[in-house]
């Protein structure tokens, strides 16, 4: 007898979603006993599948899973929160994928964290009704480093263990961290971190939502703000993401079209 249960009821808010076979989908999902799971809803992409509305990109819903032998069965689906905003706006939804790749990024399977269940149900929920969606992906991604243990040091230099003085520091690309005047400005693969974009960058990792998403920032703090974490998170990724790639194509877009309408 295996000791698995056979059936379990869980929330679940789906990150990916994949065809699969002739019929069905599979779905990475987040959990918040099991951590990042796969499933598969079967003839989920019927036109009839009573299935297919409650397994849509981004929803946060309540599944009957079957257990199965390589992979989990979604058997009931209903949805809690569809998060709709996220699939109407194609700039909202480029967020989405973001703060879903990033979080399908820095976990592993199977790997129980209900903190950073809350954290996607909040960030979902921010990103439709947001107007500062920068702001929104900058406090989650600070957020996301802490729940998985990459937690960007931004108050003591990780060179010489000194506090960070109210000056230009640097953000060591090689390192992941951030160094003060003294230990990084001659340092090869290092960036300037001016005073108010680790301002920012403390604000944010410090305090609530609530509170930084009433802060106003200039564009060229959100680029640098942006630029930092973005190194910050490719360097412990490893690797790039497509949908930031996709994000900054986006943007190039719709301002070159503000441009031409004024
Ligand atoms: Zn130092």
């Amino acid at each position: 007898m295996s000791s698995r249960e056979r059936v379990y009821r869980t929330e679940a808010i789906v990150l990916r979603r994949t065809d699969f076979g002739e019929a069905d989908r599979l779905l990475t999902v987040f959990t918040p006993d099991r951590g990042k799971i796969k499933l598969i809803a079967k003839g989920a992409r019927k036109p009839a599948s009573r299935k297919s509305g409650h397994v849509e990109l981004f929803s946060h819903g309540l599944f009957l899973v079957a257990t199965g032998h390589e992979l989990d069965i979604i058997t009931q689906a209903e949805t809690l929160e569809p998060y709709r905003p996220l699939r109407e706006d194609l700039l909202r939804t480029t967020y989405a994928y973001y703060v879903a790749e990033l979080a399908d990024g820095f976990t592993a399977e199977r790997d129980e964290n209900r903190l950073v269940f809350d954290l996607l149900k909040a960030a979902f929920g921010w990103l439709c009704t947001a107007q500062d969606l920068q702001m929104a992906a900058r406090y989650y991604e600070l957020h996301l480093l802490g729940l998985v243990g990459f937690q960007p040091q931004l108050f003591v230099c990780s060179g010489c263990q000194k506090l960070l003085e109210p000056e230009v520091n640097y953000l060591s690309v090689a390192d992941g961290s951030v160094l003060c005047a003294r230990c990084g400005h001659d340092r090869p693969g290092t960036a300037e971190l001016s005073v108010n974009a680790l301002k920012v960058l403390r604000f944010l990792q410090t305090r609530e939502w609530e509170t930084c998403r009433l802060l106003k920032l200039a564009g060229t703090i959100h680029a640098e703000v942006e630029q930092a974490t973005s190194r910050y998170i490719t360097y412990h990724l490893e690797r790039k993401l497509k949908s930031v790639e996709f994000l900054h194509h986006l943007r190039r877009q719709m301002a070159a079209g503000e441009r031409e309408q004024s």
